[in-house]
């Protein structure tokens, strides 16, 4: 019987999103599939120690663009082609073999782009506490965006109060939670972003002191001087490309980039060459590549300021919610021609 679903149910049809085939450029909605038909049985195998969970909020990240490229030599594998989708998803324990878990259960963690996942390796999901916090929340301001934004920000970028700081992508699940971090350490803060809708929200909402809208502006060096007269001793890259060969241009001396993501560059045969490095010698900048996963160690203390400062009023968090699986692909697609206002994330079910 499903927990809180209110039909008793042994046996369900369980839609999933299926990856089609390895690609090498921008991905399309025509690179994954709806499958329909599959039926699941609502029971953890006894002797299993897994876990029947419905997904009910499945995450929309750019770096699952990397897991469809055949070759990809990185921290993460890639894809299996006629396979169920994975990413990170906040579901509920239907039924569990595992004495860890129990019917009921909030979890966080990798899951199947479908309705219903069996779960065999339990050891990297996360229990949520039930809470007046939205519970799509982490995927996302306190998921694995909101540790990138926190990690990077403070581990790598190393602020100091009164500097000068610029994030690109910066109405994004990750970008929205640097600037907010960086504005509470008493910094400058200026974003950038791809239409004069989430330059607004950058301004008005995510309380950025200025924004800017790249697609507009003929030269970026020109559009960066024009908001840091005397430099940026911060950038947080998550774009590269052209923005990051204006920002380190406009780099200040001892100045920080935190190569956090390239999200300009995903799926192009031919990336953007980056012409002013020299300006790292000149200026003594450091630009340091991270990936949030080698932080994980931080992560209690992250949960807790970052639930605190939400709270107190201090953090807002802006989301793209999409309704139903069905709607997965279309939304996952839409990253990268930023087509996402805030975190994107799909509702596959009511909680
Ligand atoms: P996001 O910002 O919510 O969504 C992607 C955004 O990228 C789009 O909304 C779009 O916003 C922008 N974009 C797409 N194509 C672009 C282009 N050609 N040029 C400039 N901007 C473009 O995504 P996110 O989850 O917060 O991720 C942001 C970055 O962080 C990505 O590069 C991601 O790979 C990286 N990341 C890294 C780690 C890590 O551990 N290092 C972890 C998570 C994420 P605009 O409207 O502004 O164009």
């Amino acid at each position: 019987m499903e927990v809180g679903g209110g039909e008793a149910r042994t046996e369900v049809e369980n839609k999933q999103i299926i990856f089609k085939g390895f690609i090498e450029t921008t991905p399309t909605e025509t690179d994954m599939e709806l499958k329909l038909g599959n039926k699941i049985k609502l029971k953890a195998p006894k002797g299993s120690g897994s876990l029947l969970v419905k997904n009910l909020y499945l995450s929309c990240d750019p770096y699952m663009r990397g897991r469809m490229r055949e070759n990809y030599d990185s921290y993460i594998p890639p894809f299996t082609p006629g396979s169920v989708i994975q990413g990170f998803s906040v579901s509920r324990v239907v039924d569990s073999d595992n004495p860890d878990f129990k019917p009921g259960d909030l979890i966080a963690g990798l899951m199947g782009w479908e309705e219903y996942s069996l779960i065999q390796k339990t050891e990297k999901l996360r229990k949520i506490q039930p809470d007046d916090i939205p519970l799509s929340y982490y995927v996302g301001l306190l998921g694995m965006p909101g540790f990138t934004a926190y990690a990077g920000f403070f581990e790598v970028c190393t602020p100091k109060k009164g500097e000068n700081v610029f994030v690109s992508a910066a109405s994004g699940a990750v970008g929205q939670l640097v600037g907010q971090l960086a504005k509470l350490h008493g910094c400058y803060v200026v974003g950038s972003a791809g239409t004069n809708q989430k330059v607004d929200l950058l301004k008005n909402k995510l309380g950025f002191d200025e924004a800017l809208n790249y697609k507009e502006e003929p030269d970026l060096d020109i559009a960066l001087k024009r908001y840091f007269p005397e430099g940026i001793d911060i950038y947080f890259d998550n774009v590269g490309g052209a923005m990051l060969d204006a920002a380190l241009v406009n780099m200040r001396i001892h100045g920080r980039i935190a190569v956090c993501g390239m999200v300009s560059q995903q799926g192009r045969y031919d990336p953007h060459g980056v012409h002013n490095l020299f300006n790292l010698v000149v200026k003594r900048i450091r630009m340091q590549g991270f990936l949030q996963s080698d932080y994980l160690h931080l992560f209690p203390r992250f949960l807790e300021e970052v639930i605190s400062l939400y709270k107190q009023g201090k953090i807002v968090y802006i989301e793209d919610m999409n309704e139903g699986l069905e709607s997965a692909p279309a939304a996952f697609v839409g990253l990268f021609s930023g087509k996402n206002i805030g975190k994107q994330v799909i509702r596959v079910a009511r909680e």
